[in-house]
């Protein structure tokens, strides 16, 4: 039998080594097994057979079955096309190529039975199908007749006539080969106990369904096996890291922490990060490396638990490190921690970019000799130079901005025991794909906010409405309060966007001429855009005017207001970010959210639930629901080790919880997956290791 997953796909008949060179390039084709996995987009039922008389210029694909009753070449040059005219006795439609005009006309014949299949659409009064596909009718063709796979393809290979039809024609040939004996990937118990169809007959079913059941019984066993594979490879793999690693043990809530808590602490802790102080305790306390992520909305006070979780690590003689995003939020970071400690003997230090060679040299000093208990800092605390004499703990703030491989270097840091890592987010990660994303962590939420906060008023405002925008940003400003101005920033095409912002200064200088303006886009130095934003943060500048660089994490208590222009070109989760600048004060606060007048549906359901909602885990439900796990931010950079073939994190979402399950019982059972029945599975995470699935990175 042939081993499909060597077997280069150029020995495929219909391939060869040019197509196969695109396969490779254009989609990451090689093998027989990869384009056996290649799945189809969407499927066209075929079953039905129109009649010409039915037809109209609106229809999507259709097919027709009929004569070529005569032959007609028009045109002169390269404007030549050749039509036929083709009829099924019910009326007369054109068919027509603009090229391989030669090759077309010595291929169909008049009079035989053809089924045709095309987009009918309206030229000059007639309609016509400009290069259909087209079969001779054959008993055998008309038996096969059912939902039609279509194959995304690129422009490069399009142009190679390697479109979808053509692809059909290859998967055809390559599915006809599969047999019986195409080894299983799952294990027979678990075959028989979930319904599942094997995997010879599921992998054609994909290609070339018969009808919509069958199809869907395909899918299932296909998403089944995908995401159960996923949850098996990390759930296995924390099991392994928990035996490998035994992590430092904190034992003790001595001095420092309870010095703090009964002195320094200005405010009583909410519910939820008691809770959450009392879950990270657990693990310090455990033998076990924690690995935990602290997801908590905007302003619930995560930074509070990041610090007392350090002084639990002081107290047991271990130095901490706070890494943040940007400087700004280093800085911060800094300033808030020092003054939560003042009066107390724990040594912080600050090491960003900018901190001078003079002033490094004895904080890295004091890193090597234990003398610095707290380091928070920027990228520069990954560098090599940076050692520390025991670290103990990471904290990551605002983690998306991180690259995987960043991270996995902070862990680096302490050769003898990975330290504790905290990773803190304020991008509210659904449970389900918290669950494929970080399946090793362990999650916990701070879901309430410190008391008194007001609720953030969020308002929506066509363009037409400046007026009364206006006379609440002159309110809000004359009681001394701050103003963001939010443009939009799209990556294609930045300069209409930078243009945008730059009209918006404008007219902001215009229209509030007494204040200052402050002004940040992405286009800028990073000293440049620190300089300005910090304008902002001392209250030199009023209104800082800004494109969605400002989003993460800064805190400027007496900004009241978020004006978002352009709101509509904007993602939930984005909006929702934003929005989290302000309400941070004691003062009430506004999200102004101005779009144009003409919404989609999506768009318009996308701000009604702003300006109904101030839950970020409603908002980030809603997002998934509304645009896909895809686009969700963050997820991107947030080291998403894999990319699903068939299943979907926002749909199949249920089956994720159950095929979890199923792993976690056997992975509980088995953790080795060393039994004979587990062999296949073993065997199959091997397989994907050697293909692009890389665990180990992910932390
Ligand atoms: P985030 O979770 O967005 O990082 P921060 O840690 O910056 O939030 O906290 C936001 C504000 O709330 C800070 O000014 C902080 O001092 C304050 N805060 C934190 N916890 C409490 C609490 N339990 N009660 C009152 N205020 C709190
Ligand atoms: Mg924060």
């Amino acid at each position: 039998m042939l081993d499909f997953s060597s077997r280069d796909i150029q020995y495929l008949s219909g391939v060869g080594p040019q197509r196969a060179a695109l396969f490779n390039s254009e989609l990451d084709i090689y093998t027989l097994k990869d384009l056996l996995y290649f799945f189809p987009y969407k499927y066209v039922d075929r079953s039905r057979i129109y009649l010409i008389r039915e037809l109209t210029g609106t229809m999507p694909y259709i097919q027709l079955r009929g004569r070529i009753i005569g032959f007609e070449k028009a045109g002169e040059g390269r404007k030549q096309r050749l039509i036929a005219h083709f009829s099924d006795g019910t009326g007369v439609v054109d068919l027509v190529w603009f090229k391989g005009v030669k090759y077309i006309a010595s291929r169909y014949k008049l009079n035989e039975e053809y089924l045709v299949f095309g987009k009918p659409a309206l030229f000059n009064g007639r309609i016509n199908l400009a290069h259909p596909d087209i079969d001779p009718v054959s008993t055998q063709l008309l038996k096969t007749l059912g939902l039609q796979p279509f194959y995304s393809t690129t422009e490069k290979m399009k142009r190679s006539y390697l479109n979808s039809a053509a692809i059909q024609k290859i998967m055809a040939n390559l599915v006809s080969q599969l047999s019986k004996d195409l080894p299983e990937t799952l294990p027979t118990s678990l075959l028989q106990e979930h319904h599942l169809m094997p995997l010879h007959q599921a992998l054609r079913v994909i290609h070339f369904p018969e009808g919509h059941e069958e199809l869907r019984r395909a899918e299932y066993r296909l998403k089944f096996e995908e995401l159960f594979y996923i949850q098996l490879s990390i759930l296995k793999y924390a099991t392994e890291r928990q035996e490998k690693y035994k992590g430092f043990i904190f034992k003790k809530i001595g001095a420092v922490f309870n010095g703090f808590y009964s002195r320094n602490l200005p405010f009583e802790l909410t519910n939820a990060q008691k809770r959450v102080v009392k879950e990270i305790r657990a693990d310090l306390g455990s033998g076990r490396q924690m690995n935990r992520l602290l997801q908590g909305d905007v302003g619930s006070g995560k930074t509070l638990v990041a610090l007392l979780t350090m002084l639990i690590a002081v107290d047991n003689k271990y130095q901490s490190c706070l890494m943040a995003p940007t400087e700004i939020l280093a800085n911060q970071h800094y300033e808030t921690i020092r003054s939560f400690l003042e009066g107390i003997n724990v040594r912080v230090e600050l090491l960003t970019g900018s901190v001078k060679k003079s002033e490094r040299e004895p904080i890295l000093e004091g890193l090597l000799h234990g003398e610095v208990d707290i380091l928070i800092g920027t990228h520069a605390v990954i560098e090599d130079v940076v050692e520390f004499k025991s670290l103990g703990l990471i904290i990551i703030d605002e983690q998306h901005r991180f690259g995987v491989a960043q991270r996995a270097r902070l862990w680096k840091k302490n050769e003898t025991n990975p330290p504790h890592v905290l990773v803190m987010t304020a991008t509210p990660i659904p449970r389900t794909l918290a669950m494929t994303l970080y399946g090793d962590l362990e999650v916990s939420v701070i879901d309430e906010l410190p008391p008194g906060r007001k609720p953030i008023e969020t308002i929506h405002f066509f363009e037409n409405r400046k007026r009364s925008l206006y006379e609440l940003l002159h309110r809000e400003l004359q009681r001394g309060r701050q103003v963001y101005m939010v443009f939009p920033l799209i990556e294609e095409s930045e300069k209409i966007d930078l243009k945008n912002l730059e009209t918006g200064y404008e007219q902001a200088c215009m229209d509030f001429p007494t204040y200052t303006i402050a002004k940040v886009h992405g286009k800028m130095k990073p000293a440049e855009k620190d300089a300005e934003m910090d304008r902002f943060v001392k209250g030199e500048a009023q209104i800082m005017v800004a494109t969605t660089v400002i989003e993460v994490g800064v805190n400027v208590p007496n900004a009241s207001v978020m004006v978002i222009h352009n709101a509509e070109r904007f993602g939930l989760s984005q909006l929702h970010q934003l929005r989290g600048r302000v309400g941070r004060g004691a003062e009430q606060s506004y999200c102004i959210l101005v779009s144009s007048y003409k919404l989609s549906e999506e768009t318009r359901r996308r701000l009604a639930i702003m300006v109904e909602t101030n839950d970020g885990f409603e908002i980030a439900e809603a997002d998934l629901k509304l645009r896909g796990p895809g686009d969700l931010e963050g997820t991107q950079q947030s080291g998403v080790a894999f990319d699903l073939k068939i299943a979907s994190i926002t749909k199949d979402g249920q089956l994720l919880q159950y095929v979890r399950d199923i792993a976690s019982k056997i992975i509980l059972e088995d953790p080795q997956l060393v039994k004979n029945k587990n062999r296949v599975l073993l065997k199959q995470l091997d397989n994907q290791k050697k293909g692009k699935i890389n665990w180990g990175v992910i932390s």
